[in-house]
């Protein structure tokens, strides 16, 4: 009989050799610091497009875009999807509802008004709350390399049944307010109320524990909105500090820990690329503190420090980007716990079979625009910002979030704080 044994040892000596030899990626390029005081803003217009022959689209719902329908002859209609503002990182955050008279076979070809390229790969729902991916073979977007606007195209089939199609499969507020109630069902949460945005929203965080805050911790996630993937590893981290497991249990009679799950209410609602209402990315307001959400949390965590005496510890903020990395601060630095998230990491990648985590500690000493550096050099809160990929698999992000919330634990859990 034929010995499968050696053609399966190369395969695996190959696999190796072909792990070994990608590079991980450097991630983003140096920050830039930007002027944060308010920018105007492009709102759309929430409506019914008639797209001819009985086929129509609607974006008359909260968070993602549409901004103008035409059709270009009788098989394919182009949609263009526009930012909140220039110049904007190209995130293209689209998200509309469709449905014809008689069934119609059509293609969708996705323009950006030259601004940016195709980058959340497409998903369709019956209901808008459960959304899955596109069949591979009905969407089509050139390789990566030639990435450029106009060049994406999805093959649909629609009825009179409205079919939802959106760049992720959660649309709106709606899902993080439920998440948030569903914490607060835990006796050892609360609600606080930090401030509001300009369109009046409520900015909200959770406080979660029993303790005396002498030792605090800070999550916080989607300063841009349309970051789902960095929202679920939060989540998954933050559900498994609430858990029954003993070390959960003796965590929160030692540590308080503070979440603000939605930074950036009105920028998710409005289907924003990016910014938040005052046309301004977030994560370069944590020096100037012109914008009310970077204010109000800035606020809130120097008013703990001042009425506790206490101090944060660790800080977290989750976002999402091209594929898994962690930002860190300079290794050569101390805040107060030093070593804890590169420690806390490694642990927790070790856990996950063949996974090499793509840590990236800053190489500057002095303070940037972002909510990282302003953890760690206001507060010494030893701090990451952990971008997760927006392809990767929901079940190794739910792993990641865990594991990360459980090795933390294990090593607070055991801190002596003087
Ligand atoms: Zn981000």
């Amino acid at each position: 009989m034929f010995d499968r044994k050696p053609a399966f040892i190369v395969f695996l000596v190959l696999l190796l050799i072909s792990c070994k030899s990608t590079p991980l990626w450097e991630g983003q390029g140096p920050i830039q610091i930007i002027e944060t005081e308010d920018k105007p803003i492009q709102k759309q217009n929430q409506q019914v497009f008639d797209a001819g022959n009985g086929v129509f689209f609607s974006n008359q719902f909260d968070g993602a875009r549409l901004n103008q329908v035409e059709r270009l002859n009788d098989t394919l209609i182009q949609i263009t999807i526009l930012p909140e503002n220039e110049p904007i990182n190209p995130s293209p955050w689209y998200g509309f509802k469709i449905w014809s008279e008689k069934s119609e076979d059509f293609w969708i070809q996705f323009s950006y008004g030259g601004i940016g390229f195709h980058r959340y790969f497409p998903k369709t729902s019956l209901d808008g709350m459960n959304f899955s991916n596109v069949d591979s073979v009905n969407f089509f977007q050139p390789a990566s390399e030639e990435r450029r606007p106009e060049m994406s195209f999805l093959r649909i089939e629609t009825s009179p049944d409205t079919l939802w199609i959106a760049a992720q499969d959660r649309v709106g507020t709606s899902h993080v307010q439920d998440w948030k109630e569903s914490i607060l069902e835990h006796e050892f949460v609360e609600l606080i109320k930090i401030g509001e945005s300009k369109e009046g929203r409520a900015l909200e965080i959770l406080k979660i524990g029993n303790a005396d805050d002498q030792e605090m911790l800070m999550v916080i996630s989607m300063q841009h909105p349309p970051e789902l993937t960095g929202f679920l590893a939060m989540q998954a981290f933050v559900e498994e500090l609430c858990s029954d497991s003993p070390a959960a249990i003796k965590f929160r009679k030692k540590y308080n820990l503070y979440v603000m799950p939605q930074m950036n209410p009105d920028g998710v609602a409005n289907g924003h690329w990016r910014h938040n209402s005052g046309g301004i990315d977030l994560n370069r307001d944590w020096i100037n503190f012109n914008q009310p959400e970077t204010k109000a949390l800035s606020q809130f965590m120097e008013s703990k420090v001042k009425e506790s005496g206490g101090k944060f510890v660790f800080a977290a903020d989750f976002h999402s980007t091209w594929e898994d990395i962690f930002y860190t601060n300079n290794e050569e630095l101390e805040g107060n716990f030093p070593g804890l998230i590169p420690k806390v990491i490694k642990k927790s990648s070790k856990r996950i079979p063949g996974y090499v985590p793509n840590i990236r500690p800053n190489e500057g000493v002095q303070r940037s625009v972002t909510s990282n550096s302003y953890f760690f050099f206001v507060h010494q809160a030893e701090s990451m910002t952990f971008e997760v990929g927006d392809n990767t698999e929901r079940e190794i992000i739910q792993m990641k979030g865990q594991f990360l919330a459980e090795e933390l634990m294990k090593i607070l859990n055991k801190k002596k704080w003087k």
